[in-house]
């Protein structure tokens, strides 16, 4: 990883295990929309087998199948990078399996409690449904409010503890109990929305820049948006 703190560094996590969904395309939205302001960027790959590396400022992790969001959680809790970074001060986008693991326990495959990260206080454990199709919701307005989409597929429900807040109210879709999609605490941010999230939702990927560089020009429409008001128009 580059040491020049001019550089923001966006840390995609384990690659081989939470990527079953294109979520890494959130990776390369953050990349474009930094460098379209001038800010120069560094994607950095962890891999399972590699050590978390604690001086990143965006911290990526994505979904995943059952099997692997397990070993994915093991690996995360016994290196303790991801969750020293979070601790001074990294934003988070943690997408559906991600997002469980980064809480405080998650189902396994048999839906007994495994222990996630504990950086966002949240429980996952197994629902009635499997829970896929568009999802759209209404961001909380502290975080700019604004309607968000993106596709879910998970077994997973998610109850929130009292230092978390939903990221959003759902108005379409399951999310994370039929009433509210994803949480926040602090920079950590954690939700089911696939699609990927980022380049359906522009907006959500400016709130993630702006936790690392402070307030960003705006820049001017393109397909980002295009794509965001023609799936809102498909599902609404
Ligand atoms: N295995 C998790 C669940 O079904 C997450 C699935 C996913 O990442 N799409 O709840």
């Amino acid at each position: 990883m580059s040491d020049d703190s001019s550089v923001l560094r966006i840390v995609w996590i384990y690659p081989d295990l939470l990527s079953t969904y294109g979520d890494q395309g959130n990776a390369l939205i953050l990349r474009r929309r930094a460098e379209q302001r001038g800010i120069r960027t560094e994607i950095v790959y962890v891999y399972s087998s590699d050590p978390v590396p604690v001086e990143g400022d965006i911290y990526l992790l994505g979904g995943g199948e059952d099997r692997p969001q397990t070993l994915a959680a093991e690996r995360l809790r016994s290196d303790g990078g991801l969750k020293r970074a979070a601790e001074s001060g990294a934003a988070v986008l943690a997408v559906c399996a991600g997002y469980q693991i980064v809480g405080e326990s998650f189902g396994d495959d048999d839906d007994n409690p495994l222990p996630g990260v504990g950086i966002l206080d949240i429980r996952s454990g197994r629902g009635e449904t499997r829970a896929v199709g568009e999802i759209v919701a209404d961001v909380a307005p502290e975080l700019g409010g604004g309607r968000i989409t993106g596709f879910e597929n998970h077994q997973g429900r998610t109850a929130l503890g009292p230092s978390a807040t939903p990221l959003s109210r759902t108005l379409k879709g399951i999310g994370n109990d039929g009433t509210s999609e994803g949480a926040y605490q602090g920079t950590v941010l954690g939700t089911y929305l696939h699609g990927p999230a980022l380049p359906r939702n522009p907006a959500l990927a400016d709130l993630l820049l702006s936790m690392r560089v402070g307030q960003l020009q705006p820049l001017p429409p393109s397909w980002g948006e295009r794509l965001h008001e023609e799936r809102l128009a498909a599902v609404m």
